[in-house]
């Protein structure tokens, strides 16, 4: 069934407003998603009623936030089909959670001489704590190369993956391309060889269902605030055997079972790994944005986003010296692009004037725009509450911006 437009845009307070006089047309959502009232309105109940810290406190308020908490471990556990609620660990995004399984993972099983693997897709926050990690531990980054079209060059696989390699890190769906790997075939293929696999999640968690058992990955990381939930929140989803043998990330409060000054012995799953007091009012806002895509559903959701990528696709070729990056067909939500030899800047400029909020520069994907020999590109990204309306003012706007730039 289609989407109720009507419906969802007034469940985001943010959406009805003007900027510069004009009507917001916000087409950023890959960097974050607008809030929907539900999320705003429990953030705010929670600090109104049951504000309290967790798990450590005999009190009536103490008892109550930390069954919300709990429950929305399980709750997150159940949209993700994990295993065991107790995979389930919360940070504050998805950085954080790739710097945890990095740094972690790092010190548990990788050597000198290893090797890493991540994609030529990614993100800085897949790069980033890799290369941190391979420094201390004297491994070596490898990358798995792009293809003109923004896909990647899976034949290379076979020889990228070898028995020096200790994890493979990959984006689902591209930030800067809108991308859509395929995670399944990949995440067999590292198994074959015995190497586990995080799926950097940031993207993929917004435009597709997650089923981790389906997809049998390692770890899954995503934030909280990409897909309708608040800033500051995250999810790392990893497999329990992993985690077990995994040290501590930080240490503190809460990850702990006993500690003398001689010797600390560590808490159990998910506990571990979540030292000191957590974002609560997050994790609470997070349930309610995943109960919003489950009572909108998650397929609904994608055929709109995929039927606004074709109109906006269609609309955009149209306009003159337009150059789309990511030309591979299994994409979604994201369009990058250029207009001749326009600066991208420029272009984001004249069209936030126009009240079109898009991204301009290398979207924290500077190696992707290198491969393509650019500094980066104009991004116009969706959600569900995007309408074709929007891509029209969106189409016009770039229309005007083009001629005062040309
Ligand atoms: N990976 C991808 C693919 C992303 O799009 C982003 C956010 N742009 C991140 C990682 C980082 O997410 P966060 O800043 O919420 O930690």
């Amino acid at each position: 069934m289609p989407l109720n437009m009507n419906n969802i845009r007034s469940q985001f307070p943010a959406l009805n407003q003007k900027v510069y006089g004009k009507q917001l047309v916000y087409l950023d959502n890959a960097a974050t998603t607008l809030k929907p009232q539900c999320v705003i309105d429990e953030i705010k109940r929670y600090y109104s009623e049951e504000n309290s810290n967790i798990h450590r406190g005999a009190h009536y308020l103490s008892q109550v936030a930390t069954e919300a908490y709990e429950n929305a471990r399980h709750h997150v556990a159940s949209y993700l089909n994990a295993r065991l609620h107790s995979e389930i660990l919360f940070v504050r995004g998805t950085t954080e959670g790739i710097n945890l399984v990095a740094s972690s993972l790092g010190r548990a099983f990788v050597k000198k001489g290893d090797e890493v693997l991540i994609s030529a897709l990614e993100h800085h926050s897949n790069i980033v704590p890799w290369q941190m990690m391979c420094e201390q531990r004297g491994a070596t980054l490898r990358v798995i190369p792009m293809l003109d079209n923004g896909s990647l060059d899976l034949s290379q696989l076979d020889t990228l993956i070898n028995e020096k390699t200790k994890i493979l890190a990959i984006t689902h769906i591209s930030n800067a391309l809108g991308i859509i790997n395929p995670l399944k075939d990949i995440i067999d293929f590292a198994h074959s060889r015995n190497v586990p696999v995080l799926v950097d999640g940031a993207q993929g968690i917004v435009h597709t269902s997650v089923d981790v058992q389906q997809l049998d990955c390692d770890f899954y990381c995503f934030s909280g605030h990409k897909i309708y939930g608040p800033m500051g929140i995250g999810v790392v989803y990893g497999k329990q055997e992993l985690l077990e043998q995994m040290p501590p990330w930080q240490g503190g409060g809460e990850m702990i079972k006993d500690v003398s000054f001689e010797k600390t012995t560590y808490n159990d799953l998910p506990f571990k790994f979540e030292a000191g007091t957590p974002n609560v009012a997050g994790v609470l806002g997070l349930k309610k944005a995943l109960e919003l895509i489950q009572s909108t559903g998650m397929e609904a959701i994608r055929q709109h986003e995929d039927h606004l990528l074709d109109y906006a696709t269609e609309q955009l070729m149209q306009v003159p010296d337009i150059k789309i990056f990511g030309t591979h067909p299994k994409k979604t939500g994201v369009i990058s692009f250029l207009s001749g030899e326009i600066h991208p800047y420029d272009l984001g400029v004249l069209l936030d004037k126009m009240g079109v909020a898009v991204r301009t520069g290398h979207h924290c994907a500077q190696p992707l725009m290198e491969r393509f020999g650019i500094p980066g590109t104009v991004r116009a990204s969706f959600a569900m509450y995007t309408t074709t309306d929007e891509i029209d003012i969106f189409i016009q706007s770039l229309h005007k911006a083009i001629d005062m730039l040309k």
